[in-house]
């Protein structure tokens, strides 16, 4: 699996080949496993993506707790260990998983949260005819960097608000793209450290809230191929004083565990 470890450059462009949705300036490739997987489940013809976003899943924490991802791996069909991109804070990290180029290319080189000029996925979805939503917490990346497209922001103070609305959204298939963000566990290992239970709790809503969602996305599609991801941005590490950090080109910042599914 190492062998062919992909960036999370590879995201946009893979969901982008997979809705017949091409961006228009060059990106990275798609990921040829992600291609064969929707070739074999669904004849390469996905309807909707939704993509989890939960912030800071390093891979360490999936090797070392994999008991935790449990109910991840039972409803999804891959788990990928992903690089991340220098520097691993959020903005930047999905500014490039969402337009498919490196920071040097989309322009958000630090923690900054402007909105992209450059080619995002959202751009090559509604050039593409499709409607997109992202559905985040007020003053996050997330809810920042991507704004000023003709598509929904659906922008709520808290993880619950944002988790409810997402649900309703993926059970009335609203929207062809769904991106969906989850700060909880970042904010909680930055205060009392990654393995803090305080922070692990966070982890363990994170993969709850995935299983929920894939659960309703297998129950609301019908007859549609949906392809799903949790796909969060970068991983984490301990630091003195027993808090977490992340931001450094090493290991555990820059792995991250990512699962897909097609249903
Ligand atoms: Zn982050």
């Amino acid at each position: 699996m190492i062998d062919s470890q992909r960036c999370i450059t590879s995201v946009g462009p893979t969901v982008a080949a997979l809705m017949n949705a091409p961006y228009r300036e060059a990106t990275d490739a798609p990921h040829e496993e992600l291609l064969s997987l929707a070739a074999e489940k669904a004849g390469g013809t996905i309807d909707r993506a939704v993509i989890y976003n939960p912030d800071a899943v390093a891979w360490w924490l999936y090797e070392k707790y994999p008991e935790k991802f449990l109910k991840a791996g039972e409803c999804s069909d891959l788990a990928l260990r992903m690089t991340s991109v220098m520097p691993s804070v959020t903005p930047v990290c999905f500014a490039s998983m969402y337009t498919g180029v490196q920071p040097a290319v989309h322009g958000i080189q630090k923690y900054e949260k402007p909105v992209l000029a450059q080619e995002t996925l959202f751009d090559a979805f509604l050039r593409a005819g499709k409607t997109c939503a992202i559905v985040s917490t007020a003053g996050d990346s997330i809810s920042k960097i991507f704004l000023d497209r003709q598509m929904d922001y659906f922008i709520y103070p808290t993880v619950t608000a944002v988790n409810f609305k997402s649900l309703s959204l993926i059970k009335k298939n609203a929207y062809d793209l769904i991106v969906i963000y989850n700060g909880n566990y970042d904010s909680r290992m930055h205060a009392k450290g990654p393995e803090s239970a305080y922070a692990l709790a966070a982890l363990d809503r994170n993969v709850a809230f995935y299983r929920k969602m894939v659960s309703t996305i297998q129950k609301s599609c019908g007859s549609q191929h949906v392809f799903y991801g949790f796909c969060p941005d970068h991983g984490c590490h301990l630091i003195d004083g027993g808090r977490g950090s992340h931001g450094l080109d090493m290991e555990e910042d820059m792995n991250v565990v990512h699962f897909y599914g097609v249903t």
